[in-house]
C-alpha cells in the first residue's frame, strides 16, 4: 500500500519529518552525547513510535557491547528492546530485511568506519536510520566514527547529562578506574557524566 506524503508547514521544522517513502525518503538521525545523556532512551523511544505506526523496525549493536545482554539493547533505566549483535558494519546490510523502514544502531562508536558507507547505503535505499553513540571517549576526543556520522546525517541531536560534580549541563563521560584503552565497556561502576570544569583527563585510579 503506498503512503501518503504529509507536510507540516507550520513553520516549525519536527524532530524528523513525519512521511517516509519511496518519494523522497531514507535518512540518518544521529543521536549523541556523553554517558548517563539518555542516548539510548531516545533511541528506544523514536523506535517505539514508529513500531506504534506499524512501521517494520530492526535494531542493531555491536557484538563489543556485551554490557547486558546480546539480543537487546537497554539503556541504564533498564528499558529495553530486541536487537541484532553484528561483529562488523557490513554484517548489517546482510541482515536488514528488504521490507524494514527503520533501522536502528545503537553505540554506533563501537562500529568499524564502514558504519559510515552503510548508513549512507541504508538511507539511499529509502530508510530511515538511527544512530545512537558517544561522540567523545574518556578523554574527550571525539570519536571518529560518531562524528562523520553527525556530518552526513540530516538531523542531530546532542544529548547532555548533568555533571555529577557541580550540577551543570555535562558532555564528557569520565573514567573512574585507570587504563589506556579508548574503548571500556561499562556502565555507572566505571563512568560517571562531568562537564568541561570538572572532567579530569588524567584518570585518577
Ligand atoms: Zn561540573
Amino acid at each position: 500500500m503506498r503512503q501518503t506524503a504529509k507536510v507540516v508547514r507550520n513553520g516549525h521544522r519536527p524532530a524528523a519529518p513525519v512521511s517516509w517513502g519511496h518519494h523522497g525518503g531514507g535518512w540518518i538521525e544521529a543521536v549523541v552525547g556523553s554517558m548517563f545523556s539518555g542516548k539510548t532512551q531516545e533511541l528506544i523511544r523514536r523506535l517505539r513510535l514508529s513500531a506504534i505506526a506499524r512501521q517494520k523496525v530492526q535494531v542493531f549493536n555491536s557484538a563489543l557491547d556485551v554490557r547486558y545482554a546480546k539480543d537487546h539493547i537497554v539503556s541504564h533505566d533498564l528499558s529495553k528492546t530486541p536487537s541484532i549483535a553484528v561483529s562488523r558494519a557490513r554484517d548489517i546490510l546482510r541482515k536488514v530485511a528488504a521490507d524494514t523502514q527503520v533501522v536502528g544502531i545503537d553505540e554506533v562508536q563501537f562500529f568499524d568506519e564502514e558504519i559510515v558507507a552503510v548508513c549512507e547505503k541504508l538511507a539511499g535505499q529509502g530508510r530511515r536510520v538511527i544512530v545512537a553513540g558517544l561522540d567523545q571517549d574518556f578523554r574527550g576526543e571525539p570519536f571518529a566514527v560518531t562524528c562523520r556520522l553527525m556530518g552526513v546525517a540530516e538531523f542531530v541531536t546532542k544529548n547532555l547529562a548533568i555533571c555529577t560534580v557541580c550540577g551543570n549541563p555535562a558532555n564528557r563521560s569520565q573514567r573512574l578506574s585507570p587504563g589506556k584503552k579508548v574503548i571500556d565497556v561499562g556502565a555507572a561502576d566505571k563512568y560517571e557524566a562531568r562537564c568541561r570544569r570538572c572532567f579530569d583527563k588524567r584518570v585518577s585510579p
